[in-house]
């Protein structure tokens, strides 16, 4: 059901408020890796607003490698992210861990994210294919483009036609790099299936300096949009510090993104 042969035309999500994913736009979202107050929140929408960008992400629900590490404010940071972002306008992607919080985080999301440790969950995804919500996927952290795929299938052959790949980069030998992202994925998955294709180059290299150059060659990939992380200080930041961008950077980040999708 996700492949180009059963259906050609691309599939475009409308979240509302003007704000679509797919083909025909660019799709920009940006935040912390987690929430974590609610005046980090202000600063960080103030920032996409003045950037015009559309879309928050940031976790309240965080899959952390160690049970000692930051793990998100929960569903009150959720209720208060969705309404300072609904306030401004502000649409947001936010990672659903497993199937008991499908249904309370329900109406305070705009996109749940499936994170890489859990995209081979076949329960959250059966779970997932039963709301009228986008999802978007994230792909497996040693996960192969068919095993994506096969998640997804998952979802739409539950009913939930409403889904967002993306590419965040896979575990391989390499070790001067959090992760490898896998620029082959985009075309790949642009050509066989009619499903958005976003790149999350936060995570896909894990280093700073070197996330708008992988932003821009995502985009030059064929990639629909871009999803990454920022922090109004990202060496302060609660998790993933080491790869989120600053305001400055971020909105550097934003104008040779637009600049690039142009010239496609
Ligand atoms: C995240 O988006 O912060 C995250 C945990 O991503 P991933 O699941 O790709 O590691
Ligand atoms: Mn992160």
């Amino acid at each position: 059901l996700v492949s180009r042969k059963w259906r050609v035309r691309p599939t475009v999500l409308d979240l509302g408020d003007g704000v679509r994913i797919g083909e025909g736009s660019l799709t920009l979202a940006a935040g912390p890796c987690s929430i974590e107050s609610e005046k980090q929140m202000e600063l960080i929408m103030d920032h996409l607003v003045a950037n015009d960008v559309r879309i928050m992400r940031g976790g309240v629900f965080k899959p952390r490698s160690s049970p000692y590490a930051f793990r998100g404010l929960g569903m009150e940071g959720l209720k208060d992210f969705h309404r300072m972002a609904r306030a401004r306008g502000i649409k947001i992607v936010t990672e659903v861990m497993q199937v008991s919080q499908v249904e309370e985080m329900h109406d305070y999301v705009d996109v749940f994210q499936v994170g890489a440790r859990n995209t081979q969950n076949f329960n959250l995804l059966d779970a997932l294919g039963g709301v009228d919500k986008p999802v978007m996927i994230k792909r497996g952290i040693s996960g192969t483009i068919e095993e994506l795929l096969s998640s997804a299938e998952y979802v739409f052959s539950g009913g939930n036609e409403k889904l967002i790949l993306c590419e965040r980069g896979i575990r391989t030998f390499e070790t001067a790099s959090r992760n490898t992202l896998d620029l082959n994925a985009v075309p790949i998955l642009k050509e066989k299936t009619h499903l958005p294709v976003i790149v999350d180059p936060s995570h896909g290299i894990g280093i700073r300096e070197y996330v708008p150059t992988m932003a821009l060659a995502g985009l030059m990939a064929g990639a629909d949009g871009i999803i990454y992380e920022a922090h109004e200080k990202p060496e302060e930041a609660a998790s993933d510090g080491a790869q989120t961008l600053n305001f400055e950077e971020s909105a550097r980040l934003i104008r040779n993104l637009r600049k690039v999708y142009k010239l496609r």
